[in-house]
């Protein structure tokens, strides 16, 4: 099942040029499961024989993303990552393994419920939200990492440190 006709869907009615590398690049996103960062991107299309640049390759996902077709995640590693959503996931929630890099989602109800309800309490309105907990995936704990604790800093403590 490709999506890609989604893409090339919203490029005319933005008046974009609907181009071959545009295409290639939606249909390698919409075909991973992972969430690629601009450079995995960049490997899985030279696999495909489509030698594309990264200037392209970070306006097309900044279209995707406008589209509404993509999600951009931010995991703290200094760049961006790329998830299609048509995985029939409304809620996606991720486990962010600080020593490797690895996501993993996790998709509990009880978390929904229990987020829902404290926005609730404060007379908020939820449409959408994102969890992502950091730490230590299983194969980083199996191959003896530790979990670097990254302390509660207070500014003023620095300060007068
Ligand atoms: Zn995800
Ligand atoms: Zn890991």
């Amino acid at each position: 099942m490709s999506f890609v006709h989604l893409f090339r869907r919203y490029l005319r009615e933005q008046g974009l040029p609907v181009t071959q590398q545009r295409e290639a690049i939606a249909e390698v996103v919409f075909a991973s499961s992972e969430h690629l960062s601009v450079e995995e991107l960049e490997t899985l299309l030279r696999e495909r024989g489509e030698r594309i640049g990264k200037a392209t390759i970070y306006r097309t996902l900044e279209m995707l993303v406008k589209s509404g077709l993509v999600e951009e995640h931010d995991f703290g590693e200094g760049f961006k990552r790329y998830e299609h959503l048509f995985g029939q996931k409304p809620v996606r929630e991720h486990l962010i393994c600080t020593e490797c890099g690895k996501v993993a989602e996790i998709h509990s109800p009880e978390l929904v419920r229990m987020q829902e309800e404290a926005a609730r309490r404060q007379g908020f309105q939820p449409s959408r939200y994102r969890l992502q907990i950091y730490g230590l995936c299983a194969d980083c704990q199996a191959a003896g990492a530790e979990l670097r604790w990254e302390g509660l800093s207070c500014p003023i403590e620095t300060i007068q440190g």
